[in-house]
């Protein structure tokens, strides 16, 4: 969005009634959330895995937008929040 456009999109914001402004700020304060968790995850590489604690872990796909890993111990694959 351009500054100009902002502007005026603040502007109007101001006549939005109490409600609807809860409403735009829910739908902001979601949206920061989502970014935060999809942060979190990226961030999270694991270092061994949940199920026999084996440190030899490969990177395996992605599953609905987060990083998938196998481990080479059991075989089995987990994302960076399978056991937390
Ligand atoms: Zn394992």
């Amino acid at each position: 969005m351009r500054a100009r456009e902002l502007k005026r999109w603040l502007a109007e914001a101001e006549r939005l009634t109490p409600a609807q402004q809860e409403q735009v700020l829910a739908k902001l304060q979601g949206q920061r959330s989502q970014g935060l968790v999809a942060r979190l995850l990226s961030d999270r590489v694991p270092t061994k895995c949940p199920h026999c604690s084996d440190t030899r872990i490969v990177r395996h796909g992605q599953a609905a937008g987060v990083q998938r890993f196998r481990c080479r111990g059991c075989g089995k694959t987990f994302n960076p929040l399978t056991g937390t």
